[in-house]
């Protein structure tokens, strides 16, 4: 098995939060173990719950249509996809604190395993616990995801890029974020190679 198999693995049987009594399954991520671009959302639906897979629910159909859309879910070796959290929380309810911080080994060690050059927080509740655990709260300050979606930073001090995107979810209640959310795909697709060359 590989590293990342490995790691699936141990997460699948995670009993760190009070989360795991409530769910049908810890929710590992999905994708290949040198990716370029990782994505991180927010925490598996009914669907994701019931499937033991990230983003296979409608936000998942959205996001995937949106990456098919531009080739880049076609490209198999080039991204992961996983969650803040890996438990589905109660009536979907955001992530608590407690809950992040118990996951968060495993995204960490994902992190380092598949080592990608692009980091993609979907929505809020992913994007502000990476960015006060992986150092990079000075780029983005107070502002808001609507004011920070779409917008590229490089973490020097993690030689990664990183571009917050909209969270499918909310992207599904309303066209006008869905069409911007179209566009960060776009550009994404468009710059990850030259991203992924900056040493
Ligand atoms: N929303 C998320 O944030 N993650 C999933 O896996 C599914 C829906």
């Amino acid at each position: 098995m590989s590293k990342l198999e490995d790691l699936h693995e141990e997460i699948k049987q995670c009993q760190k939060c009070h989360l795991r009594e409530g769910c049908t399954q810890v929710v590992p991520g999905d994708g290949a173990e040198t990716a370029t671009i990782m994505f991180v959302g927010e925490g598996p639906g009914e669907r994701e719950d019931q499937m033991g897979v990230p983003f296979v629910g409608r936000g998942g159909q959205l996001l995937r249509g949106h990456m098919a859309a531009t080739g880049i879910l076609q490209k198999k070796h080039l991204w992961y996809i996983s969650n803040i959290i890996r438990c589905r929380p109660p009536d979907n309810r955001d992530p608590h604190p407690d809950e992040v911080e118990a996951c968060w080994e495993w995204t960490l060690r994902a992190l380092k395993i598949v080592s990608p050059k692009i980091l993609i927080p979907l929505g809020k509740s992913s994007l502000y616990p990476l960015a006060r655990r992986l150092g990079f709260s000075n780029k983005i300050g107070q502002l808001t995801i609507t004011k920070l979606a779409g917008k590229p930073f490089y973490v020097e001090s993690r030689k990664i890029y990183v571009m917050p995107f909209f969270h499918p979810a909310y992207a599904m209640r309303r066209r006008d974020v869905d069409e911007e959310f179209r566009s960060h795909m776009m550009y994404l697709s468009k710059a990850y190679q030259g991203w992924s060359e900056r040493k």
